[in-house]
């Protein structure tokens, strides 16, 4: 028998190892179960290159609960250790014995895990003890017990074996009873060791005999030892891959597309990305992908591995060269992290753009549910951005797709404006902004449909990657102006007091509605409807930007109301009637008015002239307080002109109704107005 200590530089460094080594208890499982897997597949390369010349036999990892016991024990059927062995890899344990043997084995031991340092004595997060049994491959080695109660003393003691391997058994800790249940550790080897190389057993199969289900004497293999991953994308059809994305995600749709990843330089990497239908709420599609270092699990959140966007994918990355258990910003500083992150980008816009130039139709007919991936991409990844321009569509409201050039030459011709800018027609919802898709249709226009969460900063981006390009939503004006051919051709001809006067009818109708106000205009477009609303395209925008960000600047823009057209069409009979029937009835009681506010105007205007280039203390007192109540009299005058106006748009019940069309036209006339505007429908007819 040997006794001894085990040899770290601290006598305690196994409170460390409880605390602080891993932040979840639940990993012990993974590293013993990896180390049992690691043993296994060192027999094999070691039979395969002749230097293990016996049977290798049942290779299955056995996972057992003794409850009575309080065990758990892992038992593999692996290289086993000799007491040097022990000796120079448990009781040194800043010493790995994987690394050693990877050097020696290089090119036969691929499938290595020995990835995470201090592995085995994860097993004492756990353990109130923890005994090895091992008896090694090589010939004449003599079993021997090692075991140890969590302080830095061993005892080490031949024993008798009967097969080759090795059994970990750990005597579970009062803290830690959960894992003595068979449903946990199912469920932890599900997570973690779903896809090792070797078979893992735990329990037994069960059947249906008689009405209920029993054990038969068949272990339960509960992995895959060869996931589509690990095999050749010549060996895979879709269906497979089918398969395994349901192998992986139980409940979730069929995937889109997916990528096959195999990479071997200057870093390894193989895996399956899934391009899930991403419909409308990015944030809940994130971190399904799950990470994993040959086969063994190691995390499903990946952002500080791969591109933001990227993590909308789904699928699996499984590399040996991503470091582990280190910490996320020491990860995104990794020149192969950056690697790898940069290969995967350039291998989705890849796979992207092969779809789409071999099969179209397919591309256009999954592009409703990629458009938002494909824009993030665009939006956060320059490189991205560079490939996707030549694959992202637009889809227009006929439901029609074109590529980024292939709508430039669409829209060239019809859609350029008198200074050469490109104007692009959006939507954003083709109900509410009908009339005003039709409008621009009628013209030759070409309307996109715009309604996806993302297309407000797709817009912009266009805008700034593109010179001379503008968007504009199809209601931000009257359609003879968001595409300007000629200089202003459509200025309406009213005098200032035809125009005042009219001003004043149309607003005085206008309903209140909060948060809400109207600019009046006048505009002479033929066969135009004759009252129009419409919203500026950039107080829009930032509109829209405040209510998704909020804060600062954009607050001041969300706080502020909205702020419409309400644009007259006097080339319409309607308004030309209107015009003409107000002259008629109220020409009698305005001129004067008008004649007064002229006189009083122009002698402002004398006083005016008499005091320019003057000082303020020069220009007499009286002539001072004669120029201000000039400006109060006309101020009043004014008031007078737009009381007759709105008397009379009062007794009009046709400009009411026809600012109640077009708010309605607009899903702007509710509650009251709308009801009141009904029974005045009724009334008129
Ligand atoms: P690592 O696996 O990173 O080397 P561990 O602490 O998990 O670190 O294991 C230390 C060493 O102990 C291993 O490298 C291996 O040589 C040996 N070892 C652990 N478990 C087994 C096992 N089941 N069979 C044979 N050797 C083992």
């Amino acid at each position: 028998m040997q006794k001894g200590n085990i040899g770290v530089t601290s006598d305690n460094i196994f409170p460390v190892i409880k605390k602080f080594l891993y932040s979840d208890h639940e990993i012990f499982l993974r590293e013993i179960v990896s180390n049992a897997v690691d043993a296994t597949q060192k027999l094999k390369t070691l039979s395969s290159v002749g230097e293990f010349k016996g049977e290798l036999g049942d290779l299955k990892v056995q996972v057992k609960i003794d409850k009575n016991a309080g065990t758990l024990t892992i038992s593999d059927r692996g290289i086993g250790m000799t007491e040097d062995e022990i000796n120079k890899y448990i009781n040194q344990i800043a010493f790995s014995g994987a690394e050693e043997f990877v050097n020696k084995y290089k090119d036969n031991a691929q499938a290595i895990i020995g990835h995470f340092g201090l592995g085995f004595y994860s097993a004492f997060m756990v353990s109130k003890k923890v005994e090895i049994r091992t008896l090694s491959y090589k010939e004449g080695a003599k079993a021997v017990c090692w075991s140890c109660d969590g302080s830095p003393e061993f005892e080490m003691n031949e024993t008798y074996k009967a097969e080759r391997g090795t059994d970990i058994v750990l005597f579970i800790d009062d803290e830690n009873k959960e894992f003595l249940e068979e449903s946990r550790i199912n469920t932890l080897l599900n997570k973690y060791c779903k896809f090792l190389p070797v078979e893992i057993a735990f329990g037994k199969e069960t059947e249906w005999k008689d009405g209920k289900s029993v054990e038969t004497d068949k272990d339960k293999i509960i992995n895959n030892t060869h996931p589509a991953w690990t095999k050749k994308p010549s060996e895979l059809k879709d269906e497979d891959y089918d398969k395994f994305y349901s192998e992986l995600y139980p409940m979730s749709e069929p995937a889109l597309f997916h990528i096959h990843l195999n990479a071997d330089e200057p870093f390894k990497l193989t895996g399956i990305l899934y391009f899930p239908k991403i419909k409308n709420n990015i944030e809940i599609q994130k971190n399904k992908i799950q990470l994993y270092c040959n086969q063994v699990f190691v995390t499903d959140s990946v952002e500080c591995i791969v591109p933001e966007f990227l993590t909308l994918l789904h699928g699996v990355i499984d590399s040996p060269d991503i470091p582990l258990n280190v910490s996320r910003s020491y990860l995104q500083s990794d020149s192969n992290v950056k690697k790898i992150s940069g290969y995967i980008t350039k291998k989705v816009a890849d796979k992207l753009q092969e779809i789409f130039k071999k099969d179209r139709a397919q591309f256009e007919e999954k592009w409703d549910n990629l458009k938002l991936f494909i824009q993030y991409g665009m939006l956060s990844e320059e490189k991205f951005y560079d490939k996707a321009k030549d694959f992202a569509l637009f889809k227009n409201v006929d439901g029609k797709y074109y590529t980024f050039e292939e709508y430039k030459k669409l829209i060239e011709a019809e859609q350029t404006d008198k200074d050469g800018n490109l104007i692009y027609l959006y939507t954003t919802n083709k109900e509410e902004q009908y009339s005003f898709i039709e409008r621009a249709k009628a013209k030759g226009y070409d309307v996109i449909l715009a309604d996806g969460q993302l297309d407000v900063h797709a817009i912009s981006q266009l805008e700034q990657k593109n010179e001379k390009s503008r968007f504009v939503r199809v209601d931000s004006d009257v359609i003879e102006k968001l595409i300007q051919k000629s200089s202003d051709d459509s200025k309406a001809n009213l005098s200032d007091e035809q125009q005042e006067v009219m001003t004043n009818i149309f607003r005085s109708q206008l309903p209140k509605i909060e948060k809400t106000e109207f600019i009046v205009s006048f505009e002479n477009i033929a066969n135009a409807a004759p009252i129009m609303i419409t919203q500026n395209e950039f107080m829009r925008r930032m509109k829209d930007m405040s209510a998704m960000y909020g804060g600062g600047m954009m607050n001041y823009y969300g706080e502020m109301p909205s702020t419409f057209n309400l644009v007259v069409n006097v080339a319409h009979p309607l308004i030309d009637g209107i015009l003409k029937d107000e002259e008629k009835c109220c020409n009698e009681k305005s001129a004067p008015v008008f004649g007064e506010i002229k006189t009083t105007e122009d002698r402002i205007a004398e006083l005016r002239k008499q005091h320019e280039g003057k000082k303020e203390e020069e220009i007499p007192t009286a002539e001072k307080e004669e120029k201000e109540n000039l400006n109060k009299k006309v101020g009043e005058l004014r008031k007078n002109i737009e009381s007759i106006a709105s008397e009379y748009a009062a007794g009009n019940k046709k400009v009411r109704q026809l600012i109640d069309l077009s708010l309605l036209e607009n899903n702007m006339l509710k509650g009251e107005a709308l009801s009141n505007f009904v029974k005045r429908s009724v009334e008129l007819l």
